[in-house]
Protein backbone atom coordinates (compact mmCIF):
# COMPACT_ATOMS: atom_id res chain seq x y z
CA UNK A 1 0.00 0.00 0.00
CA UNK A 2 1.26 3.61 -0.93
CA UNK A 3 0.92 6.20 1.86
CA UNK A 4 -2.22 8.42 1.30
CA UNK A 5 -0.18 11.38 0.92
CA UNK A 6 3.36 12.55 0.42
CA UNK A 7 4.93 15.58 1.17
CA UNK A 8 8.16 16.94 -0.70
CA UNK A 9 11.28 17.51 0.92
CA UNK A 10 12.89 21.63 0.65
CA UNK A 11 16.09 22.04 2.68
CA UNK A 12 16.40 18.25 4.39
CA UNK A 13 12.85 18.77 5.88
CA UNK A 14 8.86 17.49 4.52
CA UNK A 15 6.36 19.73 3.64
CA UNK A 16 3.14 19.30 3.25
CA UNK A 17 1.53 22.36 2.08
CA UNK A 18 -0.81 20.73 -0.16
CA UNK A 19 -1.48 17.40 -2.05
CA UNK A 20 -2.25 18.64 -5.45
CA UNK A 21 -0.86 15.93 -7.80
CA UNK A 22 -2.38 13.21 -8.31
CA UNK A 23 -0.67 9.62 -8.80
CA UNK A 24 -2.60 7.04 -10.58
CA UNK A 25 -2.36 3.10 -10.30
CA UNK A 26 -1.40 2.56 -13.84
CA UNK A 27 -2.91 -0.76 -13.70
CA UNK A 28 -6.14 0.24 -12.42
CA UNK A 29 -6.07 3.76 -13.72
CA UNK A 30 -7.40 4.76 -10.46
CA UNK A 31 -6.00 7.70 -7.84
CA UNK A 32 -3.58 6.36 -5.98
CA UNK A 33 -1.69 8.24 -3.67
CA UNK A 34 -1.55 12.55 -3.54
CA UNK A 35 1.70 14.21 -3.27
CA UNK A 36 2.44 17.94 -2.45
CA UNK A 37 3.58 19.86 -5.42
CA UNK A 38 6.11 22.78 -5.23
CA UNK A 39 5.43 26.27 -6.39
CA UNK A 40 8.08 28.43 -7.76
CA UNK A 41 8.58 29.66 -4.01
CA UNK A 42 9.28 26.64 -3.05
CA UNK A 43 11.92 26.33 -5.29
CA UNK A 44 13.22 29.41 -5.27
CA UNK A 45 13.72 28.64 -1.25
CA UNK A 46 15.34 25.18 -2.01
CA UNK A 47 18.43 26.89 -4.73
CA UNK A 48 18.99 29.25 -2.04
CA UNK A 49 18.93 26.79 1.00
CA UNK A 50 21.33 24.59 -1.77
CA UNK A 51 23.81 27.24 -2.29
CA UNK A 52 24.34 28.21 1.26
CA UNK A 53 24.64 24.42 1.60
CA UNK A 54 27.87 24.63 -0.75
CA UNK A 55 30.32 25.25 2.06
CA UNK A 56 29.04 22.81 4.58
CA UNK A 57 28.68 19.87 2.14
CA UNK A 58 32.23 20.83 0.91
CA UNK A 59 33.90 20.32 4.28
CA UNK A 60 31.86 17.13 5.30
CA UNK A 61 34.18 14.42 5.56
CA UNK A 62 34.32 11.65 3.18
CA UNK A 63 33.65 8.99 5.96
CA UNK A 64 30.72 11.35 6.78
CA UNK A 65 28.98 11.04 3.12
CA UNK A 66 29.95 7.23 3.55
CA UNK A 67 28.13 7.05 6.48
CA UNK A 68 25.08 9.01 4.85
CA UNK A 69 25.11 6.26 1.64
CA UNK A 70 25.09 3.59 4.27
CA UNK A 71 22.35 4.35 6.40
CA UNK A 72 20.43 4.56 2.67
CA UNK A 73 21.72 0.82 2.03
CA UNK A 74 20.49 -0.14 5.42
CA UNK A 75 17.35 1.80 5.04
CA UNK A 76 16.16 0.87 1.14
CA UNK A 77 17.05 -2.99 2.41
CA UNK A 78 14.35 -2.79 5.12
CA UNK A 79 11.99 -1.26 3.04
CA UNK A 80 12.77 -3.32 -0.29
CA UNK A 81 9.13 -4.65 -0.30
CA UNK A 82 7.36 -1.30 -0.07
CA UNK A 83 9.60 0.24 -2.47
CA UNK A 84 9.04 -1.98 -4.80
CA UNK A 85 5.17 -2.07 -4.70
CA UNK A 86 5.16 1.83 -4.55
CA UNK A 87 7.11 1.36 -8.13
CA UNK A 88 4.58 -1.57 -9.34
CA UNK A 89 1.42 0.69 -8.54
CA UNK A 90 2.75 4.24 -9.98
CA UNK A 91 4.88 3.09 -12.97
CA UNK A 92 2.75 -0.09 -13.81
CA UNK A 93 6.01 -1.76 -13.38
CA UNK A 94 6.10 -5.66 -13.10
CA UNK A 95 6.61 -6.65 -9.68
CA UNK A 96 9.72 -8.51 -10.75
CA UNK A 97 11.28 -5.63 -12.28
CA UNK A 98 10.19 -3.49 -9.84
CA UNK A 99 12.33 -5.71 -7.06
CA UNK A 100 15.28 -5.59 -9.85
CA UNK A 101 15.02 -1.98 -9.46
CA UNK A 102 15.25 -2.13 -5.62
CA UNK A 103 18.13 -4.27 -5.82
CA UNK A 104 20.43 -1.76 -8.32
CA UNK A 105 18.90 1.29 -6.20
CA UNK A 106 20.96 -0.89 -3.26
CA UNK A 107 23.61 -1.11 -5.31
CA UNK A 108 24.03 2.33 -6.48
CA UNK A 109 24.09 3.69 -3.07
CA UNK A 110 26.35 0.87 -2.35
CA UNK A 111 29.40 1.88 -5.00
CA UNK A 112 28.67 5.71 -4.00
CA UNK A 113 29.83 4.61 -0.57
CA UNK A 114 32.82 2.61 -1.84
CA UNK A 115 33.42 6.12 -4.34
CA UNK A 116 32.77 8.60 -1.52
CA UNK A 117 36.39 7.64 0.40
CA UNK A 118 38.01 7.48 -3.20
CA UNK A 119 38.27 11.39 -4.58
CA UNK A 120 42.14 11.28 -5.02
CA UNK A 121 44.03 13.54 -6.16
CA UNK A 122 47.70 14.45 -8.53
CA UNK A 123 51.00 15.46 -8.08
CA UNK A 124 52.55 16.61 -11.01
CA UNK A 125 56.18 17.31 -12.42
CA UNK A 126 55.84 20.80 -13.88
CA UNK A 127 59.07 20.72 -14.99
CA UNK A 128 58.45 20.65 -18.34
CA UNK A 129 61.02 23.26 -19.29
CA UNK A 130 63.75 25.66 -17.63
CA UNK A 131 61.97 28.73 -16.90
CA UNK A 132 59.22 26.02 -14.32
CA UNK A 133 62.48 24.50 -13.05
CA UNK A 134 61.54 23.67 -9.13
CA UNK A 135 57.58 23.87 -9.77
CA UNK A 136 55.31 20.90 -8.62
CA UNK A 137 51.85 21.01 -9.28
CA UNK A 138 49.25 19.25 -7.16
CA UNK A 139 45.78 18.72 -7.87
CA UNK A 140 42.70 18.18 -6.26
CA UNK A 141 39.20 16.94 -6.74
CA UNK A 142 36.29 19.59 -5.47
CA UNK A 143 32.82 19.57 -5.16
CA UNK A 144 31.25 21.33 -8.38
CA UNK A 145 28.85 22.73 -6.03
CA UNK A 146 24.71 22.92 -6.20
CA UNK A 147 23.72 20.40 -9.11
CA UNK A 148 20.24 20.52 -10.22
CA UNK A 149 18.58 16.80 -11.30
CA UNK A 150 15.50 15.95 -13.52
CA UNK A 151 14.51 12.55 -13.89
CA UNK A 152 12.34 10.57 -16.67
CA UNK A 153 9.44 8.38 -15.27
CA UNK A 154 10.95 4.78 -16.29
CA UNK A 155 13.31 4.14 -13.44
CA UNK A 156 11.65 6.30 -10.58
CA UNK A 157 14.69 5.15 -8.12
CA UNK A 158 17.45 4.04 -9.44
CA UNK A 159 17.64 6.72 -12.09
CA UNK A 160 17.22 9.44 -9.02
CA UNK A 161 19.98 7.46 -7.16
CA UNK A 162 21.98 7.54 -10.07
CA UNK A 163 22.40 11.37 -9.26
CA UNK A 164 21.97 11.93 -5.47
CA UNK A 165 23.86 8.96 -4.61
CA UNK A 166 27.31 10.66 -6.60
CA UNK A 167 26.43 14.04 -5.57
CA UNK A 168 26.57 12.81 -1.61
CA UNK A 169 29.79 11.10 -2.40
CA UNK A 170 31.33 14.08 -4.63
CA UNK A 171 29.89 16.66 -1.65
CA UNK A 172 27.17 18.55 -3.74
CA UNK A 173 24.49 19.61 -2.70
CA UNK A 174 20.98 19.34 -5.18
CA UNK A 175 17.66 20.14 -6.03
CA UNK A 176 15.85 17.30 -8.10
CA UNK A 177 12.75 17.63 -9.52
CA UNK A 178 11.10 13.83 -10.24
CA UNK A 179 8.85 12.84 -12.88
CA UNK A 180 5.48 13.88 -12.41
CA UNK A 181 4.23 11.23 -13.60
CA UNK A 182 6.16 8.76 -11.20
CA UNK A 183 7.16 10.92 -8.20
CA UNK A 184 6.73 8.63 -5.25
CA UNK A 185 10.11 6.37 -5.51
CA UNK A 186 11.99 9.99 -5.59
CA UNK A 187 9.93 10.91 -2.11
CA UNK A 188 10.43 7.47 -0.78
CA UNK A 189 14.22 8.63 -1.10
CA UNK A 190 13.77 11.75 0.32
CA UNK A 191 12.52 10.76 3.62
CA UNK A 192 15.22 8.22 4.44
CA UNK A 193 17.93 11.23 3.40
CA UNK A 194 15.63 13.32 5.98
CA UNK A 195 16.64 10.91 8.93
CA UNK A 196 20.31 11.34 8.05
CA UNK A 197 22.14 14.75 9.49
CA UNK A 198 23.46 16.30 5.75
CA UNK A 199 23.98 19.52 6.57
CA UNK A 200 20.99 22.05 6.10
CA UNK A 201 20.07 22.62 2.82
CA UNK A 202 21.51 20.02 1.21
CA UNK A 203 19.00 18.47 -0.90
CA UNK A 204 15.80 19.41 -1.87
CA UNK A 205 13.26 17.26 -3.86
CA UNK A 206 10.30 18.46 -5.72
CA UNK A 207 7.99 17.79 -7.66
CA UNK A 208 6.53 20.60 -9.50
CA UNK A 209 4.90 21.47 -12.50
CA UNK A 210 6.48 21.57 -15.61
CA UNK A 211 5.59 25.51 -16.33
CA UNK A 212 7.58 26.08 -12.95
CA UNK A 213 10.52 24.21 -13.77
CA UNK A 214 12.39 27.11 -15.37
CA UNK A 215 14.83 27.45 -12.11
CA UNK A 216 16.13 23.61 -12.28
CA UNK A 217 17.38 24.64 -15.55
CA UNK A 218 18.16 28.66 -15.73
CA UNK A 219 19.35 29.56 -12.55
CA UNK A 220 22.98 30.26 -12.16
CA UNK A 221 23.73 29.61 -8.51
CA UNK A 222 23.51 25.51 -9.29
CA UNK A 223 26.39 24.58 -11.49
CA UNK A 224 25.37 21.62 -13.50
CA UNK A 225 22.21 20.37 -15.30
CA UNK A 226 22.06 16.57 -15.11
CA UNK A 227 19.05 15.34 -17.13
CA UNK A 228 17.64 12.09 -17.83
CA UNK A 229 14.44 11.87 -20.26
CA UNK A 230 13.45 12.58 -23.60
CA UNK A 231 15.13 14.88 -26.40
CA UNK A 232 13.57 17.51 -25.05
CA UNK A 233 17.35 17.85 -23.32
CA UNK A 234 18.70 19.80 -26.46
CA UNK A 235 16.21 22.17 -25.61
CA UNK A 236 17.16 22.76 -22.06
CA UNK A 237 20.88 22.65 -22.38
CA UNK A 238 20.54 25.77 -24.69
CA UNK A 239 18.42 27.75 -21.44
CA UNK A 240 21.30 26.43 -19.42
CA UNK A 241 23.75 29.34 -19.22
CA UNK A 242 26.77 28.45 -18.02
CA UNK A 243 26.29 25.51 -15.87
CA UNK A 244 27.79 22.40 -17.52
CA UNK A 245 25.03 19.71 -18.53
CA UNK A 246 25.16 16.04 -18.62
CA UNK A 247 22.30 15.12 -20.87
CA UNK A 248 21.41 11.12 -20.27
CA UNK A 249 18.50 10.81 -23.57
CA UNK A 250 16.38 7.78 -25.44
CA UNK A 251 17.51 5.55 -28.27
CA UNK A 252 16.77 3.10 -30.71
CA UNK A 253 19.04 0.50 -29.77
CA UNK A 254 19.82 -2.42 -31.97
CA UNK A 255 21.19 -5.92 -31.46
CA UNK A 256 23.03 -8.29 -34.00
CA UNK A 257 22.84 -11.70 -34.23
CA UNK A 258 26.03 -12.89 -36.49
CA UNK A 259 25.97 -16.20 -38.66
CA UNK A 260 27.82 -18.28 -36.10
CA UNK A 261 24.93 -18.11 -33.65
CA UNK A 262 22.93 -21.06 -34.71
CA UNK A 263 23.46 -23.33 -32.10
CA UNK A 264 22.72 -20.54 -29.35
CA UNK A 265 19.77 -19.42 -30.97
CA UNK A 266 17.74 -20.93 -27.59
CA UNK A 267 19.84 -18.32 -25.43
CA UNK A 268 19.80 -15.43 -27.97
CA UNK A 269 16.03 -15.27 -28.47
CA UNK A 270 15.48 -15.79 -24.48
CA UNK A 271 17.80 -12.74 -23.89
CA UNK A 272 16.21 -10.74 -27.17
CA UNK A 273 13.25 -11.53 -25.67
CA UNK A 274 14.09 -10.17 -22.36
CA UNK A 275 15.81 -7.03 -23.91
CA UNK A 276 12.44 -5.95 -26.11
CA UNK A 277 10.01 -6.50 -23.86
CA UNK A 278 10.99 -5.97 -20.00
CA UNK A 279 9.49 -2.97 -18.34
CA UNK A 280 6.73 -3.12 -21.42
CA UNK A 281 9.64 -1.60 -23.14
CA UNK A 282 9.62 1.31 -21.48
CA UNK A 283 13.51 1.87 -21.30
CA UNK A 284 16.24 3.92 -23.18
CA UNK A 285 18.41 0.53 -24.11
CA UNK A 286 15.39 -1.94 -24.91
CA UNK A 287 15.57 -3.55 -27.98
CA UNK A 288 14.33 -2.32 -30.89
CA UNK A 289 15.94 -3.25 -33.71
CA UNK A 290 17.08 -6.79 -34.41
CA UNK A 291 18.94 -7.99 -37.04
CA UNK A 292 20.24 -11.74 -38.03
CA UNK A 293 22.11 -13.03 -40.62
CA UNK A 294 20.19 -14.30 -43.44
CA UNK A 295 21.41 -17.72 -43.01
CA UNK A 296 19.49 -17.92 -39.68
CA UNK A 297 17.01 -14.99 -39.93
CA UNK A 298 13.75 -17.45 -40.83
CA UNK A 299 14.75 -19.87 -37.12
CA UNK A 300 15.27 -17.16 -35.75
CA UNK A 301 12.25 -14.79 -36.72
CA UNK A 302 9.79 -18.33 -35.75
CA UNK A 303 11.35 -18.68 -32.23
CA UNK A 304 11.04 -14.76 -31.16
CA UNK A 305 7.52 -14.64 -32.65
CA UNK A 306 6.57 -17.97 -30.65
CA UNK A 307 8.07 -16.38 -27.42
CA UNK A 308 6.53 -13.09 -28.14
CA UNK A 309 3.01 -14.75 -28.11
CA UNK A 310 3.60 -16.70 -25.03
CA UNK A 311 4.46 -13.58 -22.96
CA UNK A 312 2.52 -13.39 -19.56
CA UNK A 313 0.30 -10.12 -20.41
CA UNK A 314 -1.61 -8.84 -16.93
CA UNK A 315 -1.74 -7.17 -13.46
CA UNK A 316 1.55 -5.71 -12.84
CA UNK A 317 1.45 -7.14 -9.14
CA UNK A 318 1.44 -10.63 -9.93
CA UNK A 319 4.57 -12.34 -9.90
CA UNK A 320 3.58 -14.24 -13.26
CA UNK A 321 3.23 -10.74 -15.54
CA UNK A 322 5.91 -10.01 -18.05
CA UNK A 323 4.32 -7.45 -19.93
CA UNK A 324 2.29 -4.93 -18.05
CA UNK A 325 1.01 -1.38 -19.42
CA UNK A 326 2.46 1.27 -20.72
CA UNK A 327 2.70 4.47 -18.58
CA UNK A 328 -0.37 6.43 -20.13
CA UNK A 329 -2.95 5.90 -23.24
CA UNK A 330 -1.07 8.30 -25.10
CA UNK A 331 2.35 6.38 -25.38
CA UNK A 332 -0.02 3.43 -26.36
CA UNK A 333 -1.88 5.23 -29.36
CA UNK A 334 1.09 6.66 -30.79
CA UNK A 335 3.01 3.59 -30.91
CA UNK A 336 -0.49 2.21 -32.75
CA UNK A 337 0.04 5.25 -35.08
CA UNK A 338 3.35 4.22 -35.58
CA UNK A 339 2.86 0.21 -36.49
CA UNK A 340 0.04 1.71 -38.79
CA UNK A 341 2.32 3.46 -40.50
CA UNK A 342 4.66 1.30 -40.92
CA UNK A 343 2.65 -1.50 -42.37
CA UNK A 344 1.37 1.52 -45.01
CA UNK A 345 4.49 1.49 -45.98
CA UNK A 346 4.74 -2.07 -46.71
CA UNK A 347 6.15 -3.51 -43.10
CA UNK A 348 4.62 -6.99 -42.41
CA UNK A 349 3.22 -7.45 -38.76
CA UNK A 350 4.00 -10.55 -37.48
CA UNK A 351 2.19 -10.42 -34.37
CA UNK A 352 0.54 -7.98 -31.60
CA UNK A 353 -0.43 -4.66 -32.77
CA UNK A 354 -3.63 -4.28 -31.06
CA UNK A 355 -3.61 -2.12 -28.19
CA UNK A 356 -6.08 -1.36 -25.43
CA UNK A 357 -6.33 1.74 -23.31
CA UNK A 358 -2.75 2.54 -22.27
CA UNK A 359 -1.72 -1.41 -23.49
CA UNK A 360 -0.37 -2.39 -26.26
CA UNK A 361 -0.03 -6.02 -27.59
CA UNK A 362 3.86 -7.06 -27.93
CA UNK A 363 3.98 -6.64 -31.41
CA UNK A 364 7.05 -7.70 -34.04
CA UNK A 365 7.22 -6.39 -37.75
CA UNK A 366 9.49 -6.93 -40.60
CA UNK A 367 10.23 -5.35 -43.79
CA UNK A 368 9.79 -1.76 -41.93
CA UNK A 369 11.17 1.33 -44.21
CA UNK A 370 14.04 2.59 -42.58
CA UNK A 371 12.40 6.21 -42.32
CA UNK A 372 9.87 4.64 -40.55
CA UNK A 373 9.42 6.22 -37.74
CA UNK A 374 9.10 2.53 -36.05
CA UNK A 375 12.65 2.05 -37.18
CA UNK A 376 13.98 5.67 -37.28
CA UNK A 377 12.78 7.54 -33.83
CA UNK A 378 12.71 5.71 -30.47
CA UNK A 379 9.51 3.76 -30.01
CA UNK A 380 9.49 3.17 -25.80
CA UNK A 381 7.32 0.30 -25.77
CA UNK A 382 6.84 -3.55 -26.81
CA UNK A 383 7.35 -3.29 -30.42
CA UNK A 384 10.47 -4.74 -32.40
CA UNK A 385 11.48 -4.57 -35.99
CA UNK A 386 13.57 -7.66 -37.21
CA UNK A 387 15.62 -7.40 -40.80
CA UNK A 388 17.86 -10.01 -42.07
CA UNK A 389 21.68 -9.14 -43.37
CA UNK A 390 23.88 -10.88 -45.28
CA UNK A 391 27.75 -10.08 -43.61
CA UNK A 392 28.78 -8.34 -40.91
CA UNK A 393 29.77 -4.64 -42.85
CA UNK A 394 26.32 -4.73 -43.72
CA UNK A 395 25.07 -5.19 -39.89
CA UNK A 396 27.29 -2.73 -38.50
CA UNK A 397 25.78 -0.13 -41.09
CA UNK A 398 22.64 -0.79 -40.43
CA UNK A 399 22.79 -0.24 -36.66
CA UNK A 400 24.80 2.84 -37.25
CA UNK A 401 22.71 4.27 -39.60
CA UNK A 402 20.02 6.05 -36.79
CA UNK A 403 20.41 9.24 -35.26
CA UNK A 404 20.65 7.79 -31.53
CA UNK A 405 23.87 5.88 -30.17
CA UNK A 406 23.05 4.57 -26.60
CA UNK A 407 24.05 0.97 -26.72
CA UNK A 408 24.43 -1.84 -29.27
CA UNK A 409 24.53 -5.63 -28.37
CA UNK A 410 26.59 -7.87 -30.76
CA UNK A 411 26.19 -11.82 -30.20
CA UNK A 412 29.07 -13.45 -32.26
CA UNK A 413 31.69 -15.80 -31.07
CA UNK A 414 34.16 -14.25 -33.55
CA UNK A 415 36.59 -12.32 -32.09
CA UNK A 416 37.46 -10.09 -34.90
CA UNK A 417 33.78 -9.34 -35.30
CA UNK A 418 33.25 -8.46 -31.61
CA UNK A 419 36.73 -6.20 -31.71
CA UNK A 420 34.88 -4.28 -35.20
CA UNK A 421 31.42 -3.83 -33.55
CA UNK A 422 33.34 -2.03 -30.35
CA UNK A 423 35.73 -0.16 -32.62
CA UNK A 424 32.74 0.75 -35.39
CA UNK A 425 29.78 1.05 -33.68
CA UNK A 426 29.11 4.71 -32.79
CA UNK A 427 27.67 3.90 -29.63
CA UNK A 428 28.66 4.63 -26.08
CA UNK A 429 29.11 1.21 -25.12
CA UNK A 430 28.81 -2.71 -27.43
CA UNK A 431 27.72 -5.49 -24.93
CA UNK A 432 29.04 -8.89 -26.47
CA UNK A 433 26.93 -11.77 -26.47
CA UNK A 434 24.32 -10.01 -24.46
CA UNK A 435 21.74 -7.43 -25.39
CA UNK A 436 21.99 -3.89 -25.68
CA UNK A 437 19.74 -3.41 -22.39
CA UNK A 438 22.63 -4.67 -20.25
CA UNK A 439 23.75 -2.17 -17.53
CA UNK A 440 25.22 -2.72 -13.98
CA UNK A 441 25.28 0.27 -12.02
CA UNK A 442 29.35 0.97 -11.78
CA UNK A 443 29.77 0.94 -15.46
CA UNK A 444 30.04 4.35 -17.32
CA UNK A 445 26.90 4.63 -19.29
CA UNK A 446 25.68 7.38 -21.91
CA UNK A 447 24.71 8.12 -25.33
CA UNK A 448 26.36 9.70 -28.62
CA UNK A 449 24.52 11.40 -31.54
CA UNK A 450 20.87 12.55 -29.85
CA UNK A 451 21.24 10.00 -27.20
CA UNK A 452 22.75 12.23 -24.91
CA UNK A 453 26.05 13.54 -23.56
CA UNK A 454 28.59 13.02 -20.73
CA UNK A 455 28.29 9.28 -18.69
CA UNK A 456 26.78 8.34 -15.59
CA UNK A 457 27.70 5.20 -13.75
CA UNK A 458 28.60 6.65 -10.16
CA UNK A 459 32.04 7.25 -10.62
CA UNK A 460 31.51 8.87 -13.88
CA UNK A 461 28.68 10.72 -12.47
CA UNK A 462 31.54 12.59 -9.75
CA UNK A 463 33.94 13.17 -12.32
CA UNK A 464 31.31 15.40 -13.75
CA UNK A 465 30.09 16.70 -9.88
CA UNK A 466 33.62 17.38 -8.84
CA UNK A 467 36.26 19.83 -10.12
CA UNK A 468 40.05 20.01 -10.35
CA UNK A 469 41.81 22.27 -8.45
CA UNK A 470 45.22 23.33 -8.81
CA UNK A 471 48.21 24.37 -6.33
CA UNK A 472 51.46 25.36 -7.82
CA UNK A 473 54.27 25.40 -5.29
CA UNK A 474 57.35 27.05 -6.36
CA UNK A 475 60.48 25.69 -3.78
CA UNK A 476 62.68 28.06 -1.57
P1 LIG B 1 10.51 13.44 -20.60
O1 LIG B 1 11.61 14.09 -21.36
O2 LIG B 1 9.11 13.66 -21.00
O3 LIG B 1 10.58 13.91 -19.06
C1 LIG B 1 11.76 13.75 -18.31
C2 LIG B 1 11.75 14.76 -17.18
O4 LIG B 1 11.90 16.07 -17.73
C3 LIG B 1 10.45 14.77 -16.37
O5 LIG B 1 10.76 15.02 -15.01
C4 LIG B 1 9.70 15.95 -16.98
O6 LIG B 1 8.78 16.53 -16.09
C5 LIG B 1 10.87 16.90 -17.24
N1 LIG B 1 10.61 17.93 -18.25
C6 LIG B 1 10.00 17.78 -19.45
N2 LIG B 1 9.97 18.97 -20.10
C7 LIG B 1 10.60 19.87 -19.29
C8 LIG B 1 10.89 21.25 -19.38
N3 LIG B 1 10.51 21.97 -20.45
N4 LIG B 1 11.54 21.85 -18.36
C9 LIG B 1 11.91 21.14 -17.28
N5 LIG B 1 11.65 19.82 -17.12
C10 LIG B 1 11.00 19.19 -18.11
O7 LIG B 1 10.86 11.89 -20.53
P2 LIG B 1 9.99 10.71 -19.90
O8 LIG B 1 8.83 10.43 -20.79
O9 LIG B 1 9.75 10.93 -18.44
O10 LIG B 1 11.05 9.50 -19.99
C11 LIG B 1 11.27 8.79 -21.14
C12 LIG B 1 12.51 9.25 -21.86
O11 LIG B 1 13.64 9.20 -21.00
C13 LIG B 1 12.83 8.34 -23.02
O12 LIG B 1 13.26 9.12 -24.12
C14 LIG B 1 13.97 7.52 -22.47
O13 LIG B 1 14.81 6.94 -23.45
C15 LIG B 1 14.70 8.50 -21.65
N6 LIG B 1 15.57 7.82 -20.68
C16 LIG B 1 16.93 7.89 -20.84
C17 LIG B 1 17.75 7.20 -19.96
C18 LIG B 1 19.25 7.23 -20.05
O14 LIG B 1 19.89 6.95 -19.06
N7 LIG B 1 19.84 7.55 -21.19
C19 LIG B 1 17.18 6.45 -18.94
C20 LIG B 1 15.80 6.41 -18.83
C21 LIG B 1 14.99 7.11 -19.70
Amino acid sequence: MLAKTYPYYLANRARSPNAALDVRDKHSGRVATRVALADAKAIERAIAAAADAAAPMRKLPPYARQAVLEHCVARFRERHDELALALCIEAGKPIRDAEGEVTRLIDTFKVAAEEAVRIDGEVMNLEISARAAGYRGFVQRVPIGPCSFITPFNFPLNLVAHKVAPAIAAGCPFVLKPSEKTPVGALIIGEILAETDLPKGAFSILPCRIEDAGPFVSDERLKLLSFTGGQVGWELKAKAGRKKVVLELGGNAAAIVDADQRASLDRVVERLIFGAYYQSGQSCIKVQRIFAHESLYAELRKRFVAATKRLKVGDPKRRDTFLGPLIDEASAKRLEEWIGEARKAGAKLLCGGRRESNRLEASVLENVPREARLNALEAFGPVVTLAPFADFDEALARVNDSDYGLQAGVFTHDLAHAMRAWDELETGGVVVNDVPSFRVDNMPYGGVKRSGLGREGVRYAMEDMTERRLMVLREG
